[in-house]
């Protein structure tokens, strides 16, 4: 097995991975805020973790992945201005926030689903471990960087050394709304402190979701839920932490600033951070009607597995653009997959003729797929790369069967695309045959009856006719194949 590279956020650089325990790896994959429908650039990033998942379970390591589910605490902007989103949910649809939050579970958990995403061992919400986040608080005032205003307890970012670091950018250039920040949090020392606990006062006097604290009544800021899980599930430092590149700043600095500060070691070892999904070339906005849901696809017309091989033709560190032309071409590429699964599953009825050195020759053409679709995906998971080894192979199968000199056996080669498909997720040995109508059937028959009567008029007035009815006869050695166009 070759060596698993992953581009470590916080080093920048790819690193060659080992897990801090023999044979588990601790997985943190940041998760879904509740109060809507997931939009389909967050399912790209839950893509690009799944597939890392599946990569290091294909490695033979078992993983521990462990998600949270934001339910109360995450306000309108990331950095504690504006309204908390759950219950800007609930007053949207006039539904109490449990109602709002059970309602966008299901659907995340049936979006996911569709896009076979591996299921967390552990998905859990923020609001299930209030305990645990007070806790972190108390000691975070015990090892003095947090404060008590009577508003909220904030966390000091400059008593925290290094808090630059993991972003890399210069405090100063990073806060946008100053103006608001000031007249909203007048307590704060530094600008860029930000919220462990809000108090239920002032602004969040009607606030419907608050437990008892030390400091008063109130609920936890958004970050300290993610301090709080990943720990409690995976302990610290744990392996690898996940999400998109808009969390690195305020997010995935703060949940490092609060874990680090509090138990003096490193929060994970690997941070890993996608690049975002663009929507006909600019951010996904729900003004501009670029904000698209799992459902706009379907309803399109599209499957979601469409959506998900368009996500693995882009490396998960590029922006990948979405546009309906896209999808509707990977959706075609896809198609072709399966075409070549279901003809490798008709060819491999007959393929018992073959002699030892083709056997042989086939072993080494299909060890050689194996290296390079691991190298590709062992290196900081590059899914353009190995879908490329796939359609290599593709190629080169269709080539010698062309010219009758199978050199690929083809039910070896079915085992090994079931087998790259354990990390691409396309469900490929779902595929069934279309069942074919009669009368289709019949047609084809007759067309055959043609060419055998060297009759290539009516025979291919039989296609045509035949194309029209969306179906399409393939002349293969042993006879022909019907198959949807
Ligand atoms: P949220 O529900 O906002 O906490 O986001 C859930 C996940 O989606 C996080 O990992 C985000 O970083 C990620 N995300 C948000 N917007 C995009 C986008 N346009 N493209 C890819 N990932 C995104
Ligand atoms: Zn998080």
């Amino acid at each position: 097995m070759q060596k698993i590279l992953l581009y470590n956020y916080i080093s920048r650089k790819k690193e060659i991975f080992t897990p801090l325990h023999k044979g588990w790896v601790g997985l943190y994959t940041c998760g879904p805020t509740v109060y809507n429908y997931q939009h389909i650039g967050n399912y790209r990033t839950y893509i690009y973790e799944d597939i890392l998942r599946r990569t290091l379970e294909h490695a033979k390591l078992k993983v521990k992945h462990v998600m949270n589910i934001t339910d109360v605490g995450h306000l309108a902007s990331d950095a504690d201005e504006g309204e908390d989103k759950l219950e800007t949910g609930a007053r949207r649809e006039g539904k109490n926030v449990q109602e709002i939050v059970k309602f966008y579970t299901d659907a995340f958990v049936a979006d996911t689903q569709k896009l076979n995403i591996k299921r967390p061992a552990v998905l859990t919400p923020a609001t299930a471990h209030i305990k645990k986040q007070i806790a972190l608080v108390k000691k975070l005032f015990e090892k003095g960087y947090a404060y008590d205003t009577s508003e909220a307890v904030y966390f000091d970012v400059s008593k925290f050394k290094g808090y630059e670091k993991f972003s890399r950018q210069k405090l100063s250039q990073t806060r946008t709304g100053a103006r608001e920040e000031v007249i909203i949090h007048t307590q704060k020392r530094n600008p860029h402190d930000f919220v462990l606990w809000f108090k239920t006062v002032g602004r969040f006097e009607r606030h419907i979701m608050h437990w008892p604290s030390p400091w008063g009544e109130g609920f936890p800021g958004w970050h300290l839920e993610c301090s709080a899980i990943s720990t409690n599930y995976l302990s610290q430092p744990f392996d690898i932490h996940t999400g998109g590149v808009d969390h690195i700043y305020p997010h995935h600095t703060n949940e490092i600033a609060q874990s680090e500060a509090v138990e003096g070691k490193q929060l994970a070892r690997f941070f890993l951070e996608g690049e975002h999904l663009l929507v006909q070339g600019g951010k996904m906005a729900k003004s501009s009607g670029t904000m698209f849901t799992l459902r706009d696809l379907e309803e399109k017309g599209f499957n979601p597995s469409a959506f998900r091989y368009l996500v693995l033709t882009a490396h998960y560190r590029t922006k990948l653009n979405f546009t309906w032309e896209s999808l509707a071409a990977a959706e075609q590429s896809l198609k072709r997959l399966k075409d070549f699964v279901l003809e490798l599953k008709d060819a491999s009825a007959d393929a018992k003729d073959r002699n030892n050195t083709v056997r042989a020759e086939s072993r080494t053409r299909l060890a050689k797929a194996v290296v390079e679709f691991e190298k590709a995906i062992f290196s900081d998971l590059d899914t353009p790369k190995a879908l490329a080894v796939i359609w290599k192979l593709i190629n080169e199968y269709r080539k010698s069967a062309e010219e009758k000199k199978l050199k690929i056996d083809p039910k070896a080669a079915l085992m090994l695309i079931y087998n790259f498909d354990n990390i691409l997720g396309l469900d490929l040995n779902k595929i069934k045959k279309e069942k074919i109508p009669v009368e289709i059937i019949a047609l084809a028959e007759k067309r055959e009856t043609y060419r055998k009567e060297k009759n290539w008029t009516e025979a291919d007035k039989i296609r045509e006719e035949l194309a029209a009815k969306g179906w399409e006869i393939k002349d293969a050695t042993k006879g022909m194949r019907i198959k949807k166009i």
